[in-house]
């Protein structure tokens, strides 16, 4: 089996807990969502595409795009379309395990996730969904030899994916990774449904992961949102699931939104919150590979 990923890049770590940790991303292709609202009215019925990725489709754009990085960036819907789309499949890599070390270790500096000096590179399985049935691919991947050095991964996951048995074993007997949950269940923002996407159980079966650590990111443009984040953290912490939770703006223009990035950050501060900024995007702007 090999691994379909549609980019892997070397960056600052914008959000979360990691923030401003230079990191590796390996972005698989593939995801259970479409998230096709974001930045448009959550009311919008359901379609097979997002419009903005419906017109590139129609105008042949994966067709005459020759590169994964030259394909446009899109402002409502999934920001990561391109990984997510059948369409666009065919503009990602299929690796063998050996060619994926070498790929992300030719991004590292000197080759190496730790440092002369003890810095270490963390490397961050995103999306898509890094959880889908790429899982039975990543004892390989930590284990391969050239790996050793590897201390920290995270995996940015929607929360649906329930590990499968011996990825968590394996997860559960390593004494040598740190890996984090960078869990961002989505809200009704995004078009899909609660139903399909706050699952406490899948949570759990994270945390069940003894030395992992997990953090919530929910991201935010408006009150409704706000409301229905503190209603998934209950049932989530009804479940027994209390990580530290974060809130993101919505990416775009804070503007275009109700709340803005201090609204945001005020919230956060009432409620003993966390704020997530999208450094990335300040630092490098709204591009592929950052
Ligand atoms: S879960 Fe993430 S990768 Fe999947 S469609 Fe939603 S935003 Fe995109």
């Amino acid at each position: 089996m090999k691994l379909r990923y549609s980019e892997a890049f070397y960056s600052v770590q914008g959000e979360g807990l990691h923030v401003g940790i230079p990191s590796v991303f390996l972005r698989t292709f593939g995801c259970n969502f479409r998230c096709q609202n974001f930045g448009l009215n959550r009311d919008r019925e359901k379609s097979r595409y997002n419009p903005e990725v419906e017109e590139l489709i129609k105008a042949g754009v994966h067709e005459t795009t020759k590169r994964f990085e030259d394909l446009p960036i899109i402002h409502t819907g999934c920001d990561t379309y391109a990984s997510i789309y059948p369409e666009f499949r065919h503009l990602v890599h299929d690796r063998t395990i050996d060619e994926v070390v070498d790929h992300l270790l030719s991004l590292t500096p000197n080759g190496c996730w730790t440092q002369d000096d003890g810095q270490d590179i963390h490397l961050i399985l995103t999306g898509g969904e890094p959880l889908l049935a790429w899982q039975r691919l990543y004892i390989e991947l930590f284990e391969h030899p050239k790996m050793k050095d590897l201390k920290n991964v995270t995996f940015e996951t929607n929360t649906t994916q329930m590990l499968h048995t011996d990825f968590k074993q394996y997860l559960r007997n390593n004494q040598r990774l740190q890996v984090t949950f960078s869990c961002s269940p989505k809200l009704s923002v995004s078009g899909e449904s609660w139903e399909d996407a706050i699952l406490p159980s899948v949570a759990s079966d994270y945390a069940s992961v003894v030395g992992s650590r997990m953090y919530f990111k929910f991201v935010v443009a408006d009150r409704i949102d706000i409301e229905e984040a503190v209603h998934a953290v209950e049932e989530y912490a009804s479940a027994g699931i209390k990580p530290p939770i974060y809130l993101m703006p919505m990416g775009g223009r804070s503007e275009e939104y109700d709340l803005n990035i201090q609204e945001v950050a005020n919230i956060c501060l009432e409620k003993g919150w966390r704020f997530s900024p999208r450094l990335h995007i300040s630092l490098f702007g709204n591009a592929w590979g950052t």
